[in-house]
């Protein structure tokens, strides 16, 4: 049962001290019940407070997290049915499948495509995740082998172990260090044997059910024994038998409290179609409906980039726009005699002119202001770009000190204000810069310094 703000401040030591990065205890309370802080942000709250409330605030998906250092991974930790509510919390996982099943040559070629496709957007470095490792046989030897040879190649990859055999997954968690593995997966046959080795190993462990009804009681037989971190697979495998099942697992966990239900889940796109680019529309379907972890039979470009794209776009926070710090950005290794241009923090559009920059090869100063995030006319229309503002940041920003020349080039949706800049800007000569990046090149190349 979720506790309100103020049945979370009387368990507050109540100094209103404000070490918690917000002004008084009654504020930190609300927000805690609102899911917005952590109750560890208070450090004088008491241990025993902190177990009551942090169960109590938990969110109603369980957050499990998998992996160490650059191969950590966190799934689940959701509280809201649509991403306009507040936001989703972690995005989709990525997996490909390699089994033993299969040759060293093709179990190197998805190695090595896991480990070289890496895409950077807007800032982000977008990629898969996870590697999943199936047992196709029951031979422990060639599983471990497999184990450690995933390890071993891909760093980077949060490891999913799949075997029916118990001991098999205990001998393959055993070679994976602090790389906590998801073991994979308890069935109503074998839930006991499973969760001894959940809790021997400290590995969340996925439910693999025949279907929903199945998952829940699988799932409930794990949880009184004591399992708290559950991925669950309710054994569909067509994308509308997944999709529903998805969708029945959030709304049981957000709206009834359900708690067999409320963990991440895990899909198999690769054991639902033989055609690649159905598996793709399949993943991505998944991917928009709930899935935690979605895994693919292989990784191609084509595949794989349009799904970080969407993961990207599904899992930004939409009530907060990605910026970047307001400071001097050098580009291209400026001097003296380079150009400086000025525009906003919003991250797409620092991006887009910055790589303008970067591709007309004339190095060059950028400034950045702080405008919120907000694009360069919005913030101009909202008073946080107006020539008042972007005086007091040249000024301050120390650039008058890098550049002989004191030339500065202002987007050209900003034109209006070049007048009013130059009365702020005494010692600065404003020039009024292409309104679209794309002509920025052409523009840096036959830009002078005022004489
Ligand atoms: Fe209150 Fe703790 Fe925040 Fe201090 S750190 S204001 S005591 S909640």
């Amino acid at each position: 049962m979720a506790l309100t703000g103020i049945q979370i401040l009387k368990m507050l030591p109540k100094k209103n001290c404000g070490e918690c990065k917000i002004p008084t205890c009654l504020a930190f309370a609300m927000k805690v019940a609102a899911g917005q802080s952590e109750i560890d942000e208070c450090p004088y709250v008491s241990d025993e407070a902190k177990a009551t409330i942090g169960e109590a605030s938990a969110p109603p998906i369980r957050t499990v997290k998998l992996g160490k250092g650059d191969s950590a991974f966190t799934t689940g930790g959701e509280t809201c049915l649509f991403r306009h509510e507040k936001r989703f919390e972690n995005p989709t996982g990525i997996a490909v499948l390699v089994g033993t099943d299969m040759s060293d040559d093709d179990v190197a070629g998805r190695l090595e495509r896991f480990n070289s496709m890496e895409y950077e957007r807007v800032g982000v470095i977008m990629r898969a995740n996870l590697i999943a490792v199936r047992d196709a046989n029951g031979d422990e030897a060639a599983f471990t082998a497999l184990v450690r040879k995933v390890i071993d190649t891909a760093p980077k990859a949060a490891l999913i172990l799949m075997s029916d055999r118990s001991g098999n997954l205990a001998a393959a968690a055993g070679i994976c260090g602090d790389n906590t593995p998801l073991l994979y997966g308890a069935t109503g046959d074998n839930a006991a044997d499973m969760a001894k080795v959940a809790q021997e190993t400290g590995c969340p462990l996925g439910v693999r059910g025949k279907d929903l009804d199945d998952t829940v009681q699988v799932a409930e037989e794990l949880i009184n024994a004591g399992l708290k971190d559950l991925v669950i697979d309710t054994g569909a495998r067509t994308m509308k038998a997944a999709l529903e099942d998805n969708i029945v697992a959030r709304r049981s966990a957000i709206n009834a409290k359900f708690k067999p239900l409320g963990f991440p889940t895990i899909t198999f796109p690769c054991e639902m179609t033989d055609d690649a680019m159905m598996e793709a529309m399949i993943a991505s379907v998944l991917m928009a409906k709930y899935a935690g972890i979605v895994v693919l039979s292989d990784l191609q470009g084509d595949i794989l980039f349009p799904l970080l794209l969407e993961q990207l776009n599904i899992f930004t926070d939409p009530q907060r726009p990605m910026v970047v710090e307001e400071d001097i950005y050098p580009i291209s290794g400026p001097g003296e005699d380079s150009p400086v241009l000025i525009t906003c923090n919003f991250s797409l559009t620092y991006f887009i002119v910055s790589g303008e920059i970067e591709g007309s090869k004339v190095p060059s100063w950028l400034l950045i202001k702080d405008t919120e995030g907000l694009s360069v006319l919005t913030a101009w229309a909202a008073g946080k770009f107006g020539a008042d503002l972007i005086a007091q940041f040249v000024n301050k920003s120390g650039i008058g000190d890098k550049v002989k020349h004191h030339e500065l080039i202002i987007p050209g949706y900003l034109a209006t204000i070049k007048g009013e800049l130059e009365e702020e800007l005494p010692d600065w000569s404003i020039t009024i810069g292409p309104r679209e990046a794309g002509h920025l090149p052409a523009f840096l190349k036959e830009w002078k310094p005022a004489a």
